[in-house]
């Protein structure tokens, strides 16, 4: 069976992650998209929300599931025998970090590869951490990340639209 994971922090999910996850899931018989639960990085939403938000958007798919992964994704890879992990591409500077990623992955465990997806061009400036950003100013980013994400990110900003959030 054709397996990938999909990892990331999807802090919050945006449409061009949820591009990459319904491509994905027409070429892969089974996609685990793994959200990343990592102790050095400070996250807007905790684990549980970014999971459950996850879980609303892939309801359309029957092939997809997810689940939060607190460890190198690596081990994850190990535990369920998975070999391939999906990274999105929306230019050269994510290449460059993504590329380097991969060769560590690899090096850490030599069976898994890499496969890059690029962008939906229409997706192309979707990055969480702006939408972040523009939301903390009440900015609209209803065309930008699916309505329940909208609506999350309205409801952890109300009341603080003086400061701006810093990624
Ligand atoms: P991470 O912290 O692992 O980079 P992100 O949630 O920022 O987590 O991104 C997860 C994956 O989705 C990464 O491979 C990233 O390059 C990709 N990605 C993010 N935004 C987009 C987008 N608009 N189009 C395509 N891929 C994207």
């Amino acid at each position: 069976m054709l397996k990938a994971v999909f990892p990331g922090s999807f802090d919050p999910l945006t449409l061009g992650h949820i591009n990459i996850i319904e491509r994905a899931s027409t070429i892969f018989e089974e996609l685990a998209v793994v959200v990343a639960e990592n102790p050095q990085k400070k996250y807007l939403f905790s684990a549980a929300e970014r999971l459950e938000m996850m879980k609303e958007a892939i309801k359309p798919f029957k092939n997809i599931r997810c689940l939060v992964w607190d460890s190198l994704i690596v081990e994850f890879m190990k535990r369920e025998d998975i070999r391939i992990i999906i990274r999105g591409i929306r230019g050269m500077d994510d290449f460059s970090y993504e590329f380097e990623l991969s060769m560590m992955n690899k090096a850490l465990y030599p069976h898994i590869e890499t496969f890059f997806m690029s962008t939906d061009p229409k997706y192309i400036v979707l990055r969480s951490s702006s939408i972040k950003n523009l939301a903390s100013f009440q900015g609209d980013v209803s065309r930008m990340v699916p309505p329940m994400v909208a609506e999350a990110l309205k409801a952890k900003f109300s009341g603080s639209g003086k400061e701006g959030y810093l990624a």
